[in-house]
C-alpha cells in the first residue's frame, strides 16, 4: 500500500466530561497537559517540555477517548496512528511513515495556526518491543529508532509544540529506551472501571436509550464486574437491538441479561481466538 496515509483525525469530539470513570487518569492527564497550556511559563523557569505520555491499560478502557479529549482540552491538532500500521514488508517504510507523521503534525498545525499538536500512537508495543528481545526484526527496530530520533529532535523553541501520547496494554515488553526521561517518561494507568466508573459509563451510553423503569443503573452495575467501557457500550447497544427485535418500546431486564451474556460470550471467543 503506497498511498499516502492521512493520520489526521477531524472527529475529536471527545471531551473529558464524556468519559466515564477514570478519575485518576483524567486528573493526571490534565496536570500533564498544563505543560502545553502554560508552555511559556514552564520555559521561563527552565523546565523542559513534556514530550511523551504513555497510557497503560487493558483494551476498551477509553485510552483513545482520553487522547482525543486531551487534544480538545489543549486546542491542539490531533493525529492518530496505530503501531501495526508501521509494519510493512518493505524495510524502511515504517521509519518513513514515522517521519511523515511528525511532518504532517507540524504542517497541519502551522496551516491551522495552532500552537500545539498531539500525536496519538495506539498499540505502541507493536513497534516498541525490546530491541534485544531476539525478535530480530530489523524493520521494527528501524521504526522504533526513527520514533526516538523524532522525539529527541523536538526542539523547545519550535513554534509548534508536539506531545506524543502512546497507548499499550503490554508496558512490560516495551524497550526501556522508550521510557527514558525526555521520552515517554510519564505513565498514566487507564484501568477497568470500578462500580462508580461503570455507573458513569452506563449513564453516558444509556442517555438516548429507552431503558425500562424496572432496570436501574445499579442493577446493570452489579451485573457487570470486570467489564470495560467498550463492553458496557456494546452491552447497551445489544440490549437496544434485542428490544427492537421483540417489538418492545423499552429495554427490559431480560434484554439487559441477554445482552450481558452476549458480551461475555464474545469475550470468550475473543480469548480463544487469541490463544
Ligand atoms: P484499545 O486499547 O482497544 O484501542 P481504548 O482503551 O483506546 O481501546 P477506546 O477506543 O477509547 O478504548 O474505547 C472504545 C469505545 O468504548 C469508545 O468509543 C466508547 O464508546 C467506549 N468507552 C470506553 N471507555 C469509556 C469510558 N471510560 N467512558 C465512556 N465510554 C467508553
Amino acid at each position: 500500500n503506497f498511498t499516502k496515509q492521512d493520520y489526521r483525525i477531524k472527529n475529536t469530539e471527545s471531551n473529558f466530561d464524556d468519559i466515564g470513570g477514570q478519575k485518576r487518569a483524567k486528573r493526571e492527564l490534565k496536570e500533564a497537559l498544563d505543560f502545553i497550556i502554560n508552555a511559556k511559563s514552564y520555559k521561563k523557569i527552565g523546565i523542559r517540555p513534556l514530550k511523551g505520555l504513555m497510557l497503560v491499560g487493558p483494551p476498551g478502557t477509553g485510552k483513545t477517548l482520553l487522547a482525543k479529549a486531551s487534544a480538545n482540552f489543549t486546542n491542539s491538532v490531533f493525529l492518530a496512528a496505530s503501531g501495526s500500521e508501521f509494519v510493512e514488508m518493505y524495510v524502511g517504510m515504517g521509519a518513513k511513515r514515522i517521519r511523515d507523521l511528525f511532518n504532517s503534525a507540524y504542517k497541519i498545525a502551522e496551516r491551522e495556526q495552532k500552537s500545539s499538536a498531539i500525536i496519538f500512537i495506539d498499540e505502541i508495543d507493536v513497534i516498541g518491543q525490546k530491541r534485544e528481545s531476539g525478535m530480530g526484526n530489523k524493520e521494527y527496530d528501524q521504526t522504533l529508532n526513527q520514533l526516538l530520533t523524532e522525539m529527541d529532535g523536538l526542539k523547545e523553541h519550535d513554534s509548534v509544540q508536539i506531545l506524543i501520547i502512546a497507548a499499550t496494554n503490554r508496558v512490560d515488553i516495551l524497550d526501556p529506551a522508550l521510557l527514558r526521561p525526555g521520552r515517554f517518561d510519564r505513565k498514566v494507568i487507564v484501568d477497568l472501571p470500578d462500580r462508580e466508573g461503570r455507573a458513569q459509563i452506563i449513564k453516558i451510553h444509556a442517555k438516548n436509550k429507552p431503558i425500562d423503569s424496572e432496570v436501574t443503573i445499579e442493577y446493570i452495575v452489579s451485573k457487570t464486574f470486570g467489564f470495560s467501557g467498550a463492553e458496557l457500550e456494546s452491552l447497551l447497544n445489544e440490549a437496544s437491538i434485542l428490544s427492537l427485535r421483540d417489538d418492545k418500546d423499552t429495554i427490559t431486564k431480560d434484554h439487559i441479561s441477554e445482552a450481558i451474556d452476549k458480551v461475555l460470550m464474545g469475550e470468550k471467543t475473543d480469548r480463544k481466538a487469541s490463544i
